[in-house]
């Protein structure tokens, strides 16, 4: 008999198929494994779940555009949050869409056609092709695109006579003035409308905002970047020229690709700034291990510490780097004079062992020779010969006491030399902490120190705002110090800081304070003094330091010096003025040195140099 050819399963049997296959394998009972399950015992086609089949096609969608994206998105918010009830909703707008640009499309093409053959007296047929060019390169591949073409074929048509309307093409707006220029007919240029003229105007203070922020910015920024900097250079030109819309996408072109490397300029060097912190905070911590017992050093120290654990500050990076070069100079002195001290006292050791040894020797040969005369003593009865025994041994005992006196006065000086000196060292050592506490006065030169001259200034700032009077500000720093230093000696240097500080005092009046305000650079306040009459003092004080030569072992050394005033301006910090006067001492500095400039001299320069560029 025959087997029975296998009927088809009824979907009833195809169901208990199914779930006794889901028991007997211990497949959990979800859907999507029932309906895999199904198919297989229904010998049906497997078939990816539909949610599944569009999440995937979506995903392979490129989204290109905004527009694109927005779209895919929806569909996927759609699917994520299976809201089939907005399905219809979606569908039909989508149509709709469609069909709108469907029916935009042959108006579109005829206003173009019709435009395109319309005589225009000021737009040339070359002029048309490039709008149409344009929007077909902005709006190409946009749905808006029939929309875009009529507006520009509507903008045409304003062409037609007078009327000056501004045409945008693709967000570009250009003007009659431009398609006057490129125009054929060389007719005179017609006067621009209320609006093109507000238009042009607002063009050009951005053209200059640009130039400004490049001339001012962005090259000077490219400082040590040599090949960006001549491309700044390179779109500044450009954009002093750009005219056309070509120029001006020409420009916004290169000037993306220049931003976006100054942008990965700007990450390396914050990396590099970051990394060489770690490095500097890396020293200083272990400097602070190695000194801890240095008061005076670990008070310099803690200053960077504080500096760099805290956002960093140019004003306060430059206080840190002066605190250092003091450091390391009182360091080289303190140094120099320890090994002097140290030398002084070895050398007194040594005679003090000497002396030691000339007592036991005179002590010494005194014995023998009484032992001598003992002996002669003992074997003699002669009476002259026992006087003269005597009479020398007197002597001897004369002579041997007066060793004696001298070597005790030789030790005491001596004592006392090992005491001054051992003065000298503790008198150095504080003198060291003093300076880290930061005394009022300096000590080299008797002028008030940085910290009494913040708190002089205090009180003058007070004066000056109370009095509604002038108060000048001074700052002057030595020319070539360092060669002087290396030339002569640091003593030299000294000796010509209390020359120059004492040159100071005796130029200025009573109520004006005199400060070092670290190194070699001095800071006067003149309260009651206008700027003009400060030129005058600082020009009278160079001519002194000319008339006074400085000596040092008899050689003439000419002593100069370059100096910056700044008139104090009400309510500003003592910081702000005397970074006025700062500023003008280093341009004083740049410009040829043993000059006196002001901060009227330092704007004037920075115009100039502003109008040269
Ligand atoms: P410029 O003309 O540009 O001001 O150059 P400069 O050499 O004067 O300035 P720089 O800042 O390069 O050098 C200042 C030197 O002053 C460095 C340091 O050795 C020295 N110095 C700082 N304090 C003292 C001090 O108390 N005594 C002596 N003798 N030298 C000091
Ligand atoms: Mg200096
Ligand atoms: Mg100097």
């Amino acid at each position: 008999m025959a087997t029975p050819k296998k009927n088809k399963l009824e979907p009833a049997e195809i169901a208990r198929e199914t779930i006794k296959r889901m028991a007997l394998q211990r497949i959990a009972p979800t859907p999507d494994n029932y309906r895999r399950i199904y198919n297989e015992v229904a010998e049906l086609p497997t078939l990816e779940p539909l949610e599944d089949a569009l999440n995937r096609a979506l995903k392979e969608l490129p989204r290109e555009t905004a527009e694109s994206s927005k779209w895919i998105g929806a569909w996927e918010k759609l699917l994520a949050s299976r809201n089939w009830k907005a399905l219809p909703a979606m569908l039909g707008a989508e149509m709709q869409d469609k069909v709108a640009q469907a029916r935009q499309w042959p108006d579109a093409i005829r206003d173009l056609l019709r435009a395109w053959d319309a005589k225009q007296t000021s737009l040339t047929p070359q002029r048309k092709k490039e709008t149409l060019e344009r929007v077909l390169i902005n709006f190409g591949s946009d749905p808006q695109l029939p929309e875009k073409l009529q507006a520009m074929t509507k903008s045409w048509s304003g062409y037609a006579g007078n009327s000056s309307e501004l045409i945008d093409v693709g967000g570009v707006a250009e003007n009659k003035a431009e398609i006057m220029e490129s125009s054929e007919l060389n007719k005179p240029p017609l006067p621009l409308s209320p609006r093109l003229a507000a238009l042009q105007e607002n063009i050009n203070t951005l053209q200059g905002m640009l130039r400004q922020s490049l001339r001012n910015g962005l090259i000077p920024r490219l400082e040590g970047y040599p090949e960006l900097q001549q491309e700044a250079g390179e779109i500044f030109a450009l954009s002093d020229k750009a005219v056309k819309n070509e120029d001006w996408q020409l420009l916004a072109r290169q000037l993306k690709t220049l931003i976006g490397r100054v942008e990965l300029i700007g990450i390396e060097e914050q990396e590099i700034k970051h990394d060489l912190l770690a490095l500097l905070k890396l020293l200083v911590d272990n400097i602070g291990e190695l000194v801890s017992d240095d008061q005076w050093l670990r008070g310099q120290i803690a200053v960077v510490q504080t500096i760099i654990s805290s956002p960093l500050e140019k004003a306060l990076i430059k206080d840190a780097e002066k605190s250092l070069k003091e450091v390391i100079f009182k360091q080289g002195v303190l140094k120099h004079s320890l090994t002097e001290a140290k030398n002084n006292f070895k050398q007194m050791v040594a005679t003090f062992i000497e002396r030691l040894g000339t007592i036991s020797d005179s002590t010494g040969s005194y014995h023998s020779k009484v032992e001598a005369y003992n002996q002669k003593l003992s074997s003699t009865d002669d009476i002259i010969q026992i006087g003269a025994l005597v009479e020398n041994l007197m002597q001897d005992t004369h002579e041997m006491q007066t060793n004696l006196l001298r070597s005790q006065e030789v030790l005491i000086e001596q004592r006392n030399k090992v005491e001054a000196t051992e003065e000298r060292i503790r008198r150095l050592e504080l003198e060291l902490t003093e300076l880290s506490e930061k005394i009022r006065i300096d000590q080299l030169t008797g002028t008030l120190n940085r910290r009494g001259l913040e708190e002089a200034f205090t009180q003058e700032i007070a004066r000056a705002q109370r009095g509604e009077t002038d108060l000048s500000v001074v700052l002057l720093d030595i020319d070539n110090f360092k060669r002087l230093n290396d030339t002569y000696g640091h003593e030299a240097g000294d000796s010509a800081l209390q020359y120059l500080a004492n040159t100071v005092k005796e130029a200025v009046r009573p109520i004006d304070v005199v400060a070092r305000f670290g190194g070699e650079e001095f800071v006067i306040l003149l309260p009651n003094t206008k700027v003009k009459e400060a030129v005058g003092l600082v020009t009278r004080l160079q001519r002194e330091l000319t008339k006074k030569i400085f000596l040092h072992n008899n050689e003439r050394l000419l002593i100069t010096f370059s100096a910056g005033i700044s008139l104090f301006r009400m309510n500003e910090e003592q910081e702000v003025v005397l970074h006025r006067a700062d500023q003008a001492m280093y341009l004083a500095k740049s410009t040829g040195k043993n000059r006196v400039l002001t901060e009227d001299d330092l704007m004037r320069a920075r115009k100039n140099l502003q109008s040269s560029i």
